[in-house]
């Protein structure tokens, strides 16, 4: 298994966005582009909520991390977990751990949450060295809690990903778009302008709508 050293870590937030389109990566760790909608600014909101409580907090036999700094030399990430419930024994040895991670809206149809999680939880298993089995995903909108299984499935597409992250930034060259209804979903869709100049939807399409 390949071990990345402290100089080659990458921000573990981004694979969400890897998850979600390899050019949206890019153009946000990359190219440090970041355009801010109403949806990402909504985001910061709810994190600020859980920021605010960056502490430690224990109920009986359960300690309470927020804020919590975490990081994967398997994976080369590095990053921050909303909060993370550790389950204690009478002696304070820690019995499991569960991260929670907080989203503005509501649950979606692809992975790329899910995957977040899944590298927090292969982070703080690292970290602990103990099995993290499930973890969780608050979404907003919703105001609930789904908890969400670290299988082996989602850990090798999680591991897959940060791979070819590793890839990517090693080659400092930004993938091309790739459009589809997704970019409607996309904060970047204006500067990365898909419908222009992807290599799946012909540039004439483009010119034809705007006459
Ligand atoms: S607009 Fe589409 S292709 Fe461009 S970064 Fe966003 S999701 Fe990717």
């Amino acid at each position: 298994m390949a071990m990345y050293s402290e100089e080659d870590m990458l921000m573990l937030s981004g694979i969400q966005h890897f998850a979600f389109c390899k050019r949206q990566w890019a153009m946000i760790h990359l190219e440090m582009q970041w355009e801010e909608n109403e949806r990402t600014a909504r985001g910061k909101q709810v994190h600020k909520k859980v920021d605010t409580y960056r502490a430690r907090e224990s109920k009986k036999d359960m300690l309470i991390l927020r804020s919590a700094r975490v990081s994967s030399h398997e994976l080369g990430l590095y990053g921050m977990c909303d909060v993370v419930e550790i389950l204690t024994d009478a002696n304070g040895n820690i019995r499991s751990a569960h991260p929670v991670e907080y989203k503005s809206g509501r649950p979606k149809e692809n992975d790329c949450d899910r995957v977040q999680l899944c590298a927090q939880a292969i982070a703080i298993e690292e970290m602990m060295g103990i099995n993290v089995p499930l973890g969780s995903i608050y979404y907003n909108e919703i105001r609930r809690r789904l908890i969400v299984q670290i299988d082996k499935e989602l850990r090798d597409r999680t591991i897959e990903l940060s791979k070819e992250m590793h890839e990517v930034f090693e080659q400092r060259a930004t993938p091309k778009p790739r459009y589809g209804k997704w970019c409607g979903h996309c904060s970047l869709e204006n500067i990365c302008m898909p419908s222009i100049i992807s290599d799946n939807k012909p540039v004439e399409e483009y010119l034809m709508k705007q006459l």
